[in-house]
């Protein structure tokens, strides 16, 4: 049996960002296991978007953390270049009820020191020419969101870890966790740890890691999927992104357009296939609102899973299984989250005091049908 302090299950952004956190406190003998390699999950098929435009005040302070540490991760993580583009987010409003909602959050944005501006149409055109005026009513802009390579923010989290001493092992799968005097023996189908304290990172899979322990986290997983099209000359400097087409729109670096949308109605599963209908259907909605990025061809599909909570913000924190702590539901935002989430969950484990409140995101939030805030603003 091999003893660890703390072993965490996933090596998707959140557990590498909650490695490196940990190992930041020089919280010695960390563990971080995964069934396949660093960001073989979610992240790494992701749009690693970051966005602090929201409609609650919580994801608006983590996601405006968040970005000021990808500001200065390629220092701090000492990583040449994460490719962080900040040429903003663009979301566009085409119904009279989102003219309504969006203004109320750009008000709710810039009390909290968000800078972003509600934009007519004809200002929306002079930032993206390209859009259809024919189908929004106004939008919302904030120039500092961006995106980043999602491979090499996850590589900058594992090598720095790495280098403050946390430990990994791939192509490792938990399969069994008992819960003893000592912590809990965990079963893989490579070794069989003694470990003080137990993360639960592991994405799509939280729920059946969660099972383990005998707890039944409110979550389940539901496939999203996401093209890439050729590459073009850079036209488009913001992501574009519509709440009611259910779309989001970017141009990476090297040229291609890479665009995803979520499917109203599907049931929860693990099953990352692509399909054609999302390819015809996303076509259709990229005509109607951005018709020069239509005629793009679409060279790659692929998917992956939102792990959905209640209210579509993540959870984070303590369990009512002492020393055995979750990281999920991420609800198809949990990249931009993750420099805070790492950075409270090494408070939360380390017993210290936390950077912001915590409460609104534990478990605890969904005990007793307590009254829940949901975040409407998610694609
Ligand atoms: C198409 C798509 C687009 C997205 N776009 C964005 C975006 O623009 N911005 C944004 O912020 N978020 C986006 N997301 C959401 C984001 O990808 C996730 O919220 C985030 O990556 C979750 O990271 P994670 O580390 O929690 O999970 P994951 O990255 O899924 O990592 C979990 C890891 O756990 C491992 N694992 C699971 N079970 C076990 C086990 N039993 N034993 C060992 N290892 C195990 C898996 O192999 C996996 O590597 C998108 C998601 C998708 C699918």
């Amino acid at each position: 049996m091999i003893k660890k302090n703390i072993l965490i299950i996933g090596a998707g952004i959140s557990g590498l960002s909650i490695a490196y956190h940990l190992g930041l406190e020089n919280t010695q003998d960390v563990l971080v296991i995964d069934k396949g390699y660093f960001a073989s999950g979610a992240t790494g098929r992701c749009g690693a978007g970051v966005r602090q435009q929201w409609a609650t005040k919580q994801n608006c302070l983590l996601t405006q953390w968040s970005m000021k540490f990808f500001e200065k991760a390629h220092k701090v993580l000492d990583y040449e270049d994460l490719e962080l583009k900040q040429e903003g987010y663009l979301i566009v409003a085409t119904t009279d009820d989102e003219v309504t909602k969006f203004k109320k959050n750009v008000k709710l944005q810039n009390e909290l020191g968000i800078e972003t501006r509600y934009l007519s149409v004809q200002e929306a055109l002079d930032i993206v020419p390209h859009l259809n005026p024919d189908n929004f009513l106004g939008a919302t802009f904030n120039q500092s969101d961006g995106h980043l390579n999602p491979f090499k923010t996850s590589e900058a989290f594992y090598l720095a870890g790495k280098r403050l001493g946390v430990t990994y092992s791939f192509h490792e799968e938990v399969l069994s966790i008992q819960s003893v005097t000592e912590g809990f023996i965990v079963t893989t189908t490579k070794n069989k740890y003694l470990a003080s304290k137990v993360i639960n990172a592991a994405g799509g899979y939280s729920k059946e890691v969660g099972q383990m322990v005998g707890i039944d986290l409110p979550i389940y997983s539901e496939k999203h999927e996401i093209l890439a099209t050729e590459p073009i000359e850079r036209f488009q400097g913001p992501m574009v992104m519509s709440f009611n087409k259910n779309i989001y729109i970017q141009q990476v670096p090297h040229g291609p357009f890479v665009m995803g949308r979520s499917e109203i109605g599907i049931k929860p599963s693990h099953d990352i296939s692509s399909s054609r209908s999302f390819t015809r259907k996303m076509s259709q909605t990229v005509m109607d609102l951005l018709p020069k990025v239509g005629e793009l061809r679409v060279v790659r599909t692929w998917a992956g899973s939102y792990n959905m909570s209640p209210d579509r913000q993540p959870i984070i924190g303590k369990t009512p299984v002492e020393n055995y702590y979750v990281a999920c539901g991420f609800s198809g935002h949990g990249f931009m989250l993750a420099p805070i989430v790492g950075k409270l969950m090494s408070e939360i484990i380390l017993e210290k005091e936390t950077t912001m409140t915590v409460e609104t995101l534990s478990l605890e939030r969904f005990k007793n049908n307590q009254e829940i805030i949901v975040e409407q603003f998610v694609v």
